[in-house]
């Protein structure tokens, strides 16, 4: 049997279909990159974004196509709108065989077994793939309410898992291979797991021998504490890059999206960081266009970002959610409008990034190799910046290499190995 997946939405989703696959693989499926070749397509989804939701319901059209002149095909869809509207989904895809919500996932593997008549099987006990860096869930749900967001209601509420199975799980992970790794929670600041803290599970996971780089994401504002930024500060295997969603510098529009912070509490965040590790890379999100963002309000997130620079940066138009607070207020800054300031933000943004890759030109960065393809091997600083090096072999993955920064574009650099 070959199963087909579609990821669509954020690093938790991509986490989440790459243990659905290695759950499959022990199952004797085996992962194909062509839909047209697949026995059992899978969908998993997104709800945060209307767009996201769109985008599903228009491969779903794809796969029932497919389905149509390959009727043995089963169509499966989990994750966040499997959880939130499974049976219009059903209603509306004749074809769909299986649904599995988002709260349901770990279910998922034994459930497509039990519909395509797969049979756990020792022979068919794979190995970790060697990738080099993995994704790694500490956390499920939110318990935050943005008031944007659908992401408490579909995913359910905040549980942190247990600290020494993500311990046991990353150990087995640098045993086959992984080198980084990163750690995924909505708000990862509020872990919490009898005496373990967020930073006491990060020092631990630094002793793992093997193990050189550590990332985690997503970092609430709100509860960014002290002791964080100064683990960073001191953590050699903690890597210089953290992901801090501003989503706007208007205090009336955080207060409206219930967010908890200032845009003046954000500022001393950005400068504490900013000491503690003088090369970190701050990246973020941004929503445009909230119910009731006024032009000035726009403008004081436009001037943040001017003034912030970050690492880099998602901008969103805003979308109204089912069931959110937000969805209850007016929506009333028009489309062409939101796309107006999605568009400002994006090319200010666009132009630090130039600005920061083209000053990166002649320096030497310390690298972590993670693929190669046609003799060029794929990088990340420790910045979180993508790196293609040539003068570099198979030999080459995993470890650490120091290149010359000879070229920069917009998303990625390109250099030889010294
Ligand atoms: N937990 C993370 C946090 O608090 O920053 C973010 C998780 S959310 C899935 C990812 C991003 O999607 C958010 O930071 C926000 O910018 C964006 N987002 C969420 N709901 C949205 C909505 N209704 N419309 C537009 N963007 C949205
Ligand atoms: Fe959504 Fe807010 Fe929770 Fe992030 S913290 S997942 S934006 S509710």
């Amino acid at each position: 049997m070959n199963y087909f997946i579609e990821t669509i939405g954020c690093q938790m989703n991509m986490c989440e279909s790459d243990k659905l696959g290695l759950a499959l693989s022990t199952y004797g499926a085996s992962k194909v990159n062509i839909l047209q070749e697949a026995n059992i397509v899978i969908l998993n989804t997104c709800s945060v974004r209307a767009q996201s939701e769109q985008k599903a319901f228009s491969f779903l059209g794809r796969a029932e196509e497919f389905k149509q002149d390959n009727p043995n095909t089963k169509i499966v869809v989990i994750g966040c709108m499997a959880e939130r509207i499974g049976s219009k989904i059903k209603r509306r895809f004749k074809s769909v065989d299986l649904i599995v919500g988002s709260k349901d996932i770990d279910n998922a593997a034994l459930k497509i077994a039990d519909l395509c008549n797969l049979y756990d099987s020792s022979f068919n006990k794979i190995e970790d793939s060697q990738n080099i860096v993995r994704y790694v869930t500490i956390m499920r749900g939110c318990d935050n309410y943005c008031s944007y967001c659908v992401v408490p209601f579909v995913r359910g509420r905040e549980t942190s898992l247990n600290a020494l199975d993500i311990l046991k799980e990353s150990s087995l992970l640098v045993k086959n291979g992984v080198k980084e790794i990163m750690l995924l929670g909505q708000n990862v600041n509020s872990y919490r797991y009898k005496d373990f803290n967020f930073t006491s599970l990060v020092k631990n996971l630094a002793t793992i021998n093997g193990l050189e780089r550590i990332r985690f994401m997503t970092n609430h504002p709100k509860d960014l504490s002290d002791e964080l930024i100064e683990m960073m500060a001191t953590e050699s295997k903690v890597c210089s890059h953290i992901h801090l969603p501003m989503q706007s510098a208007s205090n009336k529009i955080l207060k409206a999206m219930n967010r908890k912070y200032s845009y003046e509490h954000y500022i001393d965040l950005v400068k504490k960081l900013r000491i503690a590790v003088p090369d970190i890379s701050i990246t973020t999100d941004i929503i445009v266009g909230f119910p009731g963002e006024t032009k000035e309000d726009f403008e004081e997130t436009f001037k943040a970002v001017k003034e912030i620079r970050f690492g880099g940066l998602y901008v969103f138009r805003y979308s109204p959610r089912p069931n959110t607070k937000a969805a209850n207020m007016p929506d009333n800054v028009p489309l062409e409008e939101k796309k107006r300031r999605h568009r400002l933000i994006l090319e200010e943004s666009n132009k630090i990034s130039i600005e920061i890759v083209a000053s990166m030109v002649g320096s030497v960065q310390q690298v972590l190799a993670e693929k190669i393809e046609n003799g060029v091997i794929e990088a990340r600083t420790r910045g979180g910046r993508k790196v293609f090096v040539k003068g570099s072999s198979e030999k080459d993955l995993g470890r650490h290499l120091n290149v010359s920064i000879k070229e920069a574009k917009i998303n990625s650099l390109f250099g030889n190995i010294i």
